[in-house]
């Protein structure tokens, strides 16, 4: 690692203060299990000066139900989620993601803010520069993208977002996209599938350089709203998903009124299925509808020659999380 300077912040003000005092140099730190990979690997074009540590914040480890749904602060870890017993009854997609993550003492550390915002895991893009020299692709602001013309089975299915084929690899991602949640920062509320982009270089989300993520809004279910999530990885734990799915699905007097559902590890950004749910309104959810839905999900999936098996993990898991909701 090279040296920088580290800082206590003591409150959201004095952060924001410090990101603008080392303008596009330095970043947010919270579990630290995604950034300390980076600064470790010297992944970014230019190594940061200065790293803020906001878990010194106080106000922003609270998990609170409230009459409007879950409100999650940004330091709440992925342990303190997925051992919950509110959020394990009413919201189980994303108690179920949260558990999937990693491993006991990544989900210790690791906090729902850092695993929306983490970078993506692509290996030409994660190569520690200490082996072999630097590889800088698109992403790091190079010429070309190594995984099209090298080994791209852990990448996109869904096509290229300006030139590169990473995943998104965020567990809660598509829990909290199927949950129609909203990230509340110190700038703004953004409904939470504008949160994600693949246009931004390096970073995974629309957020500004000097923009924090303070909490994580999850509506309270309707009357007959479920919820699942399934992650298909090589290991049970901590690996990262090969393919993952989450969807939210109402059912009133048997058939289904609303239906949200999420790929993820697929492309650049969390992939909504919008003609699967369309396709499932008005229908009653059985192993037939949920099949259905789960081929129009990966239709117009576009894989490469070494990730084809992903159309159909996708396909699988879509309908494994859907047949989920129900059980
Ligand atoms: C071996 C290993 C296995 C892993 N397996 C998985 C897995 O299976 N699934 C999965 O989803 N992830 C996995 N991860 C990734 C990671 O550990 C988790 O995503 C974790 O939740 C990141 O949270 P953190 O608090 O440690 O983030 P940090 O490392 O502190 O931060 C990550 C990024 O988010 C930014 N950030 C953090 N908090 C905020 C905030 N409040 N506002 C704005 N930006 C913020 C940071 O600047 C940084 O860019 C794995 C990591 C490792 C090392
Ligand atoms: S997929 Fe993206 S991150 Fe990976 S090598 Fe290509 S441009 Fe870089």
């Amino acid at each position: 690692m090279k040296r920088f300077s580290h800082f206590d912040a003591s409150s959201i003000e004095e952060a924001i203060s410090l990101l603008g005092k080392y303008e596009n140099s330095s970043y947010v730190i919270a579990g630290g299990s995604d950034l300390m990979g980076g600064l470790k690997d010297n992944l970014w074009m230019e190594y940061p000066e200065a790293i803020i540590n906001i878990k010194t914040i106080p106000g922003l480890n609270n998990l609170t139900v409230k009459e409007d749904g879950l409100h999650i602060g940004a330091l709440v870890t992925l342990t303190e989620l997925s051992e919950s017993d509110a959020v394990k009854q009413t919201w189980p997609g994303l108690a179920e993601a949260a558990r999937r993550t990693a491993s006991p003492l990544l989900r210790n550390m690791g906090t729902i803010a850092g695993n929306i915002c983490q970078e993506n895991r692509c290996w030409y893009y994660r190569y520690p520069d200490k082996i072999g020299g630097r590889i800088d692709c698109i992403r790091k602001g190079g010429k070309r993208c190594l995984a099209i013309p090298g080994d791209h089975r852990f990448h996109s299915i869904f096509g290229a977002v300006k030139k590169c084929i990473a995943v998104n690899p965020s567990d809660t991602a598509p829990a909290l996209v199927a949950l129609n949640a909203v990230v509340k920062t110190t700038k703004r509320e953004i409904p939470i599938d504008e949160f994600f982009t693949g246009e931004n270089g390096c970073g995974s989300t629309i957020l500004d350089h000097n923009e924090i993520v303070t909490e994580i809004i999850v509506p309270t279910p309707s009357v007959g709203e479920s919820s699942a999530f399934v992650k298909i990885a090589y290991r049970k734990s901590i690996d990262f998903a090969l393919v993952n799915c989450a969807a939210s699905i109402t059912i009133i007097d048997g058939k289904i009124t609303q239906a949200r559902i999420c790929l993820n590890g697929v492309h650049n950004v969390p992939r909504r299925c919008s003609d699967a749910e369309a396709l499932l309104i008005g229908k009653k959810l059985t192993e037939e509808t949920a099949a259905e839905a789960a081929a129009t999900a990966v239709a117009d999936a576009k894989p490469l020659f070494q990730n084809m098996y992903k159309v159909q993990l996708a396909k699988t898991s879509v309908l494994d999380t859907l047949l989920e909701c129900v059980r």
